[in-house]
């Protein structure tokens, strides 16, 4: 048969509302569903996106049920999907290759930032995790594409897909497991700045390790000296760090499992450092009435803003757990202060430190304004993108 001349017309349109057309203009790739006229596709449908005149905008991808009504994949005209999709891992790929140093665990596709809406994808050394967030890409001819392109070109001895089920819930699509779909291995052992990792496929948080914070592991670890407390510690991503350069560190986090995973990892790398389970808001709080001092103290706790209405209470975490740590930092000391919450901005972060300094009367000089790592790129025209805050700062009384 000879090949369709490419038109848009084999696609269905979908119409955008004139605000949804600007944010489209400006780079951004969503458009939400109050700015979509009518109920125009399937789930997971490819579309073409058209302002109210009809003009073509590019080709999305559609979901049914999502807040997120479109995301966009191209200005052209694509026809065919999964030949994108291969195209775009590549991309992905490339881009890795030219920023990653000193790691064999980093985030190899970024949804959105890589132009791929809704595909995760994590390298643990010979192990890669996937996530699947949005209807198009759950579809099986792009699925395979996803897998096929990745076993191909970087060869793992498994893939992993890890499942969240609120997802799959919002977006409609059928509950599953997390589970082996390539390969038959589910754990392993990774390196990133030298410092050795566990990795189990199907247990943990995320998709097993806090890879964004990678090279501020690095960034803590040089400026890191004497007694250190790594609050909030996981799996001891920074507590390892820190034992390169401190002659104590000691680990704090509510979970347990994430605590025995971290002693498992200080045996991995000959490092004798303490794990405590408590809540860290109740551990700081009897820390600092009893006095207790440290040279270094990071606090790295989960999202508290998931959502704009839960900002308040969000400012008055982050701001609780600053003043007691800079309350315990000795002269000269060393805080490493984190939030993921996208809804607080670094302006709105290095307030919420400056004003923890004003009530504790200390000097705190920014040493280092960071963000995440490289290969979970920030794309300039989707702030979304952009989550990560990690200030390193230099504490006087
Ligand atoms: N710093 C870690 C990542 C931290 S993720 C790393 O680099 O790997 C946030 C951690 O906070 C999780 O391990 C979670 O178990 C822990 N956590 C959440 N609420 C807590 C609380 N109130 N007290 C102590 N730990 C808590």
């Amino acid at each position: 048969m000879p090949p369709k001349p490419a038109s848009v017309s084999l696609l269905p349109t979908v119409k955008v509302s004139p605000r949804g057309a600007d944010r489209l203009k400006q780079g951004h790739v969503w458009v939400y569903r109050s700015d979509v006229a009518g109920d125009a596709a399937a789930p997971g449908a490819l579309v073409a996106v058209a302002d109210q005149r009809g003009k073509i905008l590019g080709t999305a991808l559609y979901s049914s049920s999502s807040q997120i009504a479109i995301r966009m994949l191209s200005s052209q005209v694509v026809e065919n999907l999964p030949g994108l999709v291969r195209e775009r891992i590549q991309a992905a790929i490339a881009y890795r290759e030219r920023v990653v140093r000193d790691t064999d665990a980093y985030r190899v596709v970024f949804s959105e930032a890589d132009f791929l809406p809704g595909l995760i994808v994590d390298r643990y050394n010979d192990l890669l995790s996937l996530q699947v967030l949005t209807q198009a890409m759950d579809a099986e001819p792009v699925r395979q594409a996803a897998v096929s392109e990745l076993s191909d070109r970087l060869k793992p001895a498994a893939i992993v897909e890890r499942v969240d089920p609120r997802v799959r819930e919002l977006e409609q699509l059928p509950q599953k497991n997390s589970g082996l779909i390539h390969g038959d291995k589910s754990s392993t052992v990774f390196t990133m700045n030298e410092v050795r990792f566990q990795y189990q496929a199907l247990e943990g948080q995320k998709t097993g390790a806090f890879l964004d914070q990678r090279e501020n592991y690095a960034a803590a670890a040089q400026h890191a000296h004497g007694e250190a407390l790594d609050v909030f510690c996981y799996q001891g991503g920074f507590s390892l760090h820190l034992a390169k350069n401190c002659s104590k560190v000691t680990g704090v986090d509510s979970s347990m499992p994430a605590l025995e995973m971290a002693e498992q990892n200080a045996g991995l790398n000959g490092r004798d450092i303490e794990w405590i389970e408590a809540n860290a808001f109740d551990l700081l709080k009897d820390y600092s009435s009893a006095g207790r001092q440290y040279d270094t103290i990071v606090l790295d706790p989960p999202a508290f803003a998931k959502s704009k209405k839960t900002l308040e209470t969000a400012i008055r975490g982050y701001k609780e757990l600053n003043l007691r740590a800079l309350k315990m930092l000795r002269h000269g000391g060393i805080l490493v202060t984190c939030s993921c919450s996208y809804h607080v901005s670094e302006t709105e972060f290095v307030e919420i430190l400056a004003s923890a300094a004003r009530d504790t009367h200390k000097s705190v000089r920014i040493l280092e304004k960071r963000g995440q790592a490289k290969d979970h790129p920030v794309l300039l025209t989707v702030p979304e993108t952009s989550y990560l805050k990690c200030l390193i700062a230099y504490v006087n009384n």
